[in-house]
């Protein structure tokens, strides 16, 4: 069966999934010269293999809210696939969690976890618990109650999960409480722990930092550099404003942050005293727009994105489509030629043709946000050995894999006759290194996997 018709018939069955069909589609559309040049692909059904993942666990969480009532949420475990080694990726509590959502980020996860050149497979769970609003005890029971269901079916050796959007250290304590309570192990079952009981130095900030270095290897293929240069970035969350401290470290300037509930724009710039304040603020849960008047500078733009503004680069850093094919527009009329993607596919797909069309430097989230599960994969490998890297040796490490990611992704754009003229193709590249190392193992293993 070819990649088309693979396609025609996931599209039969998962209609109504439509953004794991739309990152499906997105790995389809360029990994044709690969597949074309690996007939065993073809022979091994690899790709029609790969869109099916090898399991989900689908549960019920019962917790109990502060006035006593009884609540019920959904739960889930993706586990897509584990050819290059244990399940991994994050867990997202957010409400528009679905199984279309998870899988896409689980498809996703599978070929950004290969790009890293460490031995993890994909996997991608969560809830549709809305955290906000919840009290911190609320938030302790429902971690609680789902990690009592979810232990079930992970193993520091098998399934490790992480964060994502809404989990973050608190949450991941929490569960990891949970864990040792029900097993009586102290492993690393759950990555992003905090340091003192298993966690990594820098895994909090790696991902916003990894996507910088990602930038500044694009902008150097182009013979640029990041200093001088204006940056829009959205969201507030871990992402953002660790890729926004990278980039003000480095000498940028970066004119937004944004949630949402709006935007806010600063065109003098965030300093890192400003950037503190709004780390803090946003760990409070209290809202961006106070900065305007805690510092008499910037506007709140309630309701907006970022993308109106004249800039250079963009870091959309929030969420799935959050940039679409207007926005992509705004983008290119405002100057912008890079975009470097914090978060999980944050370009609709048409956005995606626009901004390729225009020739934007552009770097998918499978590669440029890889950052963070690699320090998840380095954390994995201190737990096995208790022994604990200086946040300056996992810097250092997380610098040589992004530029490895860079590197490859150029590579086999190259390779495959993508780059034009200097125009390097990261999404080509990046989709056809990660298949064709998840591929290889697949075929390696006959059909079995
Ligand atoms: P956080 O929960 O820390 O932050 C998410 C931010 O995005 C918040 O500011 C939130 O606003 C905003 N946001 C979320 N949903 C929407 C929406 N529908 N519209 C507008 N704004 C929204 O999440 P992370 O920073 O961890 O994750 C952000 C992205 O990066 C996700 O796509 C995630 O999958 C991806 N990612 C994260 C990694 C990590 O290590 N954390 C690793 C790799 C990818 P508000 O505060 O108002 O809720």
């Amino acid at each position: 069966m070819s990649i088309s018709q693979a396609i025609e018939k996931l599209e039969a069955h998962y209609s109504h999934q439509y953004e794991f069909i739309q990152a499906v589609k997105e790995v389809a559309l360029t990994i044709q010269p690969l597949y074309d040049a690996h007939p065993e692909y073809e022979e091994f059904k690899v790709f029609e293999r790969l869109v099916e993942p090898d399991r989900i666990f689908n549960f019920r969480i019962n917790w109990e809210n502060d006035k006593g009532e009884v609540q019920v949420n959904r739960g889930w475990r993706v586990q897509f696939c584990n050819a290059l080694g244990p399940y991994k990726g994050g867990l997202r509590f957010h409400p528009t969690v679905n199984q279309s959502v998870l899988k896409f980020l689980g498809f996703e996860q599978i070929f950004k976890n290969a790009l890293t050149g460490l031995p993890i497979g994909g996997g991608k769970g969560g809830s549709d618990f809305d955290p906000k609003g919840k009290s911190d005890s609320e938030v302790r029971r429902f971690c609680y109650a789902f990690m009592r269901e979810l232990y079930h079916y992970i193993n520091k050796d098998m399934d490790v999960p992480a964060g994502d959007i809404g989990v973050g250290g608190r949450e991941v304590s929490y569960m990891f409480a949970m864990y040792k309570n029900l097993t009586r192990e102290s492993t690393g079952v759950i990555t992003g722990k905090g340091v003192g009981f298993g966690g990594s130095l820098m895994r909090t900030e790696a991902t916003g930092y990894g996507a910088v270095y990602f930038l500044e290897n694009m902008l150097k293929a182009q013979d640029e550099a990041i200093e001088g240069k204006t940056v829009l970035v959205s969201g507030a969350g871990n992402v953002s404003l660790h890729a926004a401290e990278k980039c003000i470290a480095l000498g940028a300037k970066v004119i937004t942050v944004s949630d949402s509930q709006g935007t806010l724009h600063d065109k003098n710039g965030f300093d890192k005293p400003k950037l503190d304040w709004l780390k803090t603020q946003k760990a409070a849960n209290k809202p961006l727009a106070d900065y305007v008047t805690k510092f008499g500078s910037g506007k709140w733009l309630a309701g907006q994105k970022p993308w109106q503004f004249k800039a250079d680069i963009a870091i959309p850093s929030a969420t799935q489509n959050e940039v679409n094919e207007e926005e992509a527009k705004q983008l290119v009329d405002n100057g912008v030629k890079y975009i470097v993607e914090g978060a999980n596919m944050p370009l609709t797909a048409d956005a995606v043709d626009y901004v390729r069309d225009y020739r934007v430097h552009y770097a998918p989230g499978k590669a440029a946000n890889a950052g963070g599960v690699a320090v998840s994969a380095l954390e994995m490998s201190q737990n096995s050995v208790r022994q604990y890297k200086t946040f300056e040796q996992v810097d250092e490490r997380l610098k040589v894999i992004m530029k490895d990611i860079h590197d490859s992704a150029a590579g086999a754009s190259e390779q495959y006759g993508q780059t034009d003229n200097g125009y390097i193709d990261y999404m080509a590249g990046a989709n056809m290194v990660g298949f064709k190392r998840v591929a290889d193992a697949l075929v390696a293993f006959g059909i079995l996997n």
